[in-house]
């Protein structure tokens, strides 16, 4: 096939998130179950949308405003679970995407959540600590109507950490009259944030990507990972291949690639990319051109950044055996066909990311309990289900010879969808 040549890390594809959401569940209609086709409309209209002014007030006195959003796409299996985005590309359509994967992926894990995610158009590097608090608050009370514990439980998300939870918490909280804690999950372990959530989904991208080696016999030790992405998912992700003894020969960032062919050293690049806000100088690697990193030979890809990095423009030069998905989105329907014609094996996000949220769901149920577990429990927790859900994917996709990416979605979709059809329609 012919691709153009076209830098790969910018999408150039003219279709939105929302409409590549829609495209993945038409693929997945007809291998659903005939009694299921009637509710499958509700995958394709997001329960509720709520789009708020926030306005802020800057450290030089003068206010700005900035767009959020909030949307639930389905809460049939339980309150909606999503994270929240600050970024300066945030859209409507972009979150309702995301707020459609949670459906999909909280159903593969088996959590009992529907799907909602929520976001602020803003580039919080340029705000300061007290900026980013006011915007955190502001846009919590904003959107209070529709989160809660057992309505709607945003999580960190890109750009979004366990303090901008706490603020939220608080913010929830304040309005309430009383301490909230299971109003949000990815909160501080001081105000009932749960051990391994930091490294949940990175956790979780490697489970999936060890399960899918085993199937494929690919040996960790001494593979070679690229990861694009280098914040909370990038970062575990590669420390966590490397702790396994894979060699993690790229990581690109928004400021630039670097490269190690005896593998980096992923703590001291996290150091480094704290204290330098970039990569490039790193000890010990060598800057490349962003484009060539696709090309690099290797056992994995993990694409751990924004949507629709693997796209037409550089499926065709993916050099990797496995790509396991750390971001929501990352690869487009037309990569997904290019990737699978060369017979590079894709773990679908809504199974391979899907770490973060369990270990949410773990918080939020320690919340509830008020009891906390230990880091091996959860840990041990977050392997199984990882792992069981990836074999049950696994399994479907060999028996219906589907990509892994329809099975999760088959999965998925059906266990959304029969909640839905028993419930019934209201009123
Ligand atoms: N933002 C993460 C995701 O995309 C985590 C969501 C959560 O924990 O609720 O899966």
């Amino acid at each position: 096939m012919n691709t153009p040549q076209l830098p790969s890390y910018i999408s150039r594809e003219n279709i939105g998130p929302w409409q590549i959401f829609l495209q993945q569940v038409e693929q997945v209609a007809p291998l659903l179950d005939k009694a299921l086709w009637p509710w499958v409309e509700t995958l394709r209209r997001p329960k509720r949308s709520l789009i708020v002014d926030v306005p802020i007030r800057r450290d030089n006195g003068e206010v700005e405003h900035f767009e959020g959003y909030r949307v639930h796409h389905n809460t049939s299996r339980g309150p909606g679970k999503g994270g929240v985005r600050f970024h300066q590309d945030v859209t409507l359509s972009e979150v309702m995407a995301l707020a459609g994967w949670m459906t999909i992926k909280n159903a593969v894990v088996n959590v009992p959540f529907g799907g909602a995610k929520g976001g602020i158009r803003v580039d919080p590097r340029q705000l300061s600590l007290s900026e980013l608090e006011g915007l955190t608050r502001r846009y919590t009370s904003e959107i209070s109507s529709m989160i809660g514990p057992d309505k709607d439980i945003p999580a960190p998300d890109m750009n979004t950490n366990a303090q901008v939870m706490a603020w939220m918490m608080d913010t929830y909280s304040m309005g309430e009259g009383r301490t909230v804690t299971g109003v949000v999950t990815g909160k501080p372990l001081s105000l009932g944030g749960s051990l391994g959530r930091q490294d949940a989904t990175g956790r979780g991208v490697f489970v999936t990507a060890r399960e899918a080696a085993r199937k494929l016999d690919v040996p960790i030790e001494g593979a070679q990972v690229i990861v694009q992405g280098f914040g909370n998912v990038g970062e575990a992700s590669a420390r966590i291949f490397a702790q396994a003894g894979a060699r993690v020969i790229a990581v690109q960032d928004v400021s630039g690639t670097v490269f190690n062919a005896a593998g980096l050293d992923i703590v001291a690049l996290k150091r480094y990319q704290l204290e330098n806000k970039t990569l490039a100088g790193a000890p010990g690697c060598e800057v490349i051109d962003n484009d060539a990193f696709w090309s690099l030979p290797c056992e994995f890809l993990v694409p751990a950044a924004l949507e629709s990095q693997i796209n037409r423009y550089n499926a065709e030069r993916i050099a990797a055996r496995i790509v396991v998905e750390g971001a929501n989105g990352p690869t487009t329907p037309e990569a997904d066909v290019i990737l699978a014609e060369r017979g590079i094996v894709v773990v679908p996000d809504v199974l391979a990311n899907a770490g973060g949220v369990t270990v949410s769901y773990f918080e939020w149920v320690q919340d509830f309990s008020s009891f906390f577990w230990s880091e091996d429990e959860i840990n041990a927790r977050l392997e199984r289900i990882m792992s069981e859900s990836f074999n049950a994917i696994w399994q479907l996709a060999e028996q219906r010879r589907l990509s892994l990416r329809s099975a999760a979605f088959v999965i998925g979709c059906s266990r959304v969808l029969e909640a839905r059809a028993t419930r019934g329609l209201y009123p």
